[in-house]
C-alpha cells in the first residue's frame, strides 16, 4: 500500500528486469511504511531498525532494493541532515584515511588533476596534498559549513570547491588522473550514470578510488539483517563481483578491490556491536578507550578508464 509512493527500480547495474531473489529485511519493511513515518528513522542509529528490502539480481549478482525512495524525496531528506563525521573520532578517522591513501599512492603518480566527490572537510584530501604533486584540486562539496577547513586542507594550490555533489560540468574534460568517492557509491539511485560522467573527465590512465560496504563481509555475516549498512540511506550494497560488474558496465577495468583497516576506539565499537545484537548500553567503561585496527565490512576499490 505505502510502496505506491515510492521508487519502484530494475536492478541499477543491469539496468533491465533480471530475476532477482528477496534477500535482507527487517522486521517492519520500509516499503510497508509512510513517507511521513519513516522520517525519524532516516537520521537515527540507534533506534528500531527499518530499511527498504533488499533483493540479489541474478545476472550481476548485486544486492539493491528494488523499491526505494523518489529522487524528490532524498533530497528532502538530505537536506535535513545534521552534518556527519562526529561519530567516529578524528585520530581514528584520519589514520583510516591514511591507509585508503596508502592503496592510491601504489597506482598512481598522483599528478595532474585532481577530483573528490563529498571530501568533507578533506579528511582525505589532506593526504594528497602532503604527499601529491596535483596541479588542480576540483572538490565536489555540497556542505558549506566545511568549505572554510577544506580550503584550508588544499591551501597553496589552485582548488575549487564545487557546491554540487556530481557538479562535474565545471571540470575541464580529460584533465583528472586520480578521482576519489569514499563512501559515496552506496548512496547513489543510478551509479552507472554518475561513474559514467566522471569518466569523461579522467585521463586515460586515471585511477578511480572506491571505498564502498562489501555486503559480503565476515561482520555482516554475523551481525545478518543487523549490519549497520542495512540503512535507509543505501539504495544497494556492493561485493567484489558486483562492483567489478557495475564498473564493467560503466567503462572501467579493476585494478585491485582490498579489505580496508578501520581504525576505532575499542569503547565506540563495542558499544555500536552491542546495539546493533540488541543489548541496548548507555556506555562502556573508560578503560576500554583504545585504538584497534580492524577490517570490518569495508572495501577499497582502484579502477581505470577503459
Ligand atoms: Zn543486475
Amino acid at each position: 500500500m505505502s510502496s505506491e509512493n515510492y521508487l519502484h527500480r530494475l536492478c541499477p547495474v543491469c539496468q533491465k528486469n533480471t530475476p532477482s531473489t528477496l534477500e535482507v529485511c527487517s522486521e517492519k519493511k520500509g516499503e510497508d511504511t509512510n513517507y511521513e513515518e519513516l522520517i525519524p528513522y532516516w537520521n537515527g542509529f540507534f533506534k528500531e531498525k527499518i530499511f527498504f528490502s533488499y533483493a540479489r539480481c541474478s545476472d550481476c549478482k548485486l544486492l539493491f532494493a528494488p523499491i526505494f525512495y523518489q529522487p524528490n524525496q532524498l533530497e528532502a531528506l538530505y537536506g535535513q541532515m545534521p552534518p556527519n563525521m562526529d561519530l567516529v573520532p578524528m585520530a581514528a578517522l584520519l589514520n583510516t584515511q591514511k591507509g585508503y591513501f596508502e592503496v592510491l599512492k601504489r597506482f598512481s603518480k598522483l599528478e595532474n588533476g585532481y577530483i573528490e566527490v563529498g571530501p568533507d572537510i578533506g579528511v582525505f584530501t589532506v593526504n594528497c596534498r602532503q604527499y601529491g604533486n596535483f596541479d588542480s584540486y576540483w572538490l565536489c562539496e555540497p556542505n558549506k559549513l566545511v568549505a572554510e577547513a577544506l580550503s584550508k586542507t588544499v591551501d597553496g594550490k589552485p582548488f575549487k570547491i564545487i557546491e554540487e555533489m556530481f557538479g562535474f560540468d565545471a571540470i575541464p574534460h580529460q584533465s583528472a588522473s586520480v578521482a576519489v568517492m569514499i563512501q559515496v557509491l552506496d548512496h547513489l539511485l543510478d551509479p552507472v550514470a554518475t561513474l559514467s560522467e566522471l569518466k569523461g573527465k579522467l585521463l586515460p590512465q586515471a585511477k578511480l578510488l572506491l571505498v564502498t560496504h562489501n555486503e559480503q563481509s565476515l561482520l555482516r555475516r554475523i551481525v545478518n539483517w543487523r549490519w549497520p549498512a542495512f540503512c535507509l540511506q543505501h539504495p544497494q550494497i556492493y561485493s567484489p563481483h558486483s562492483i567489478t560488474n557495475l564498473l564493467n558496465k560503466a567503462g572501467y577495468e579493476v585494478n585491485t578491490i582490498e579489505r580496508t583497516k578501520n581504525y576505532f576506539e575499542f569503547s565506540f565499537l563495542l558499544k555500536h556491536l552491542l546495539w546493533a545484537l540488541g543489548f541496548k548500553v548507555k556506555s562502556v567503561p573508560k578503560f576500554l578507550n583504545f585504538t584497534i585496527r580492524l577490517k570490518l565490512g569495508n572495501m577499497i576499490t582502484i579502477a581505470t578508464p577503459r
